[in-house]
């Protein structure tokens, strides 16, 4: 007898509307844009808990990149923390280090953990590779508002310069985490 499955293997990545939503109020007096350039993408009329196509989303975020700036991108990306309910719990950074994973994970479907993984370095360093369809200015981003939120404390979140970079083709960036001097 055939069978159809929801999860079958043509079936794209999705990302859950509350994290556009999230993206979108982070962008304050920049939103219109945002959703203009959405609904250029085929996103619109984005409901909490619905999901959208996620290379579609990675796309616009690229778009936004492009016409607004990386600089732009990542503070919209460090203010998403800001426009979401944070799970409790998350108060140390071996503990906040390895929640990217799980997180994209609950946020996104088809797509794993988004190829996000982490190795704890040391005393409040780390290091993060992202194999996410997002930008990597993105990641960074919401890496660093994440752990700057969560934490209370100053982030340093330094893209890897002489590895692999997702801008040049290949399929991951590794972030180097550490704790900015107080200086
Ligand atoms: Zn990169």
């Amino acid at each position: 007898m055939l069978t159809t499955s929801p999860t079958s293997p043509t079936t794209a990545p999705t990302v859950r509307g509350g994290n556009i939503l999230s993206m979108l109020s982070a962008m304050g007096a920049f939103r219109p844009m945002g959703e203009r350039i959405l609904q250029d993408h085929g996103i619109a009329f984005v409901s909490p808990d619905a999901w959208y196509d996620l290379a579609s989303y990675a796309l616009a975020l690229r778009t936004i990149a492009t016409r607004m700036g990386a600089n732009t991108l990542f503070m919209i990306g460090k203010e998403i923390p800001n426009h979401i309910d944070l799970p409790p719990g998350l108060d140390r950074f071996e503990v906040v280090v390895g929640s990217f994973g799980p997180a994209f994970a609950m946020n996104h479907r088809g797509a794993g953990a988004g190829g996000i993984t982490y190795e704890v370095t040391g005393d409040w360093t780390g290091r993060i590779v992202s194999a996410t369809p997002y930008p990597c200015d993105f990641d960074r981003s919401v890496i660093t508002g994440f752990f700057e939120k969560l934490l209370g404390a100053r982030m340093r979140v330094a893209h890897d310069a002489f590895g692999p970079c997702k801008k040049r083709g290949d399929a991951t960036c590794l972030h180097i985490v550490s704790r900015a001097s107080a200086s």
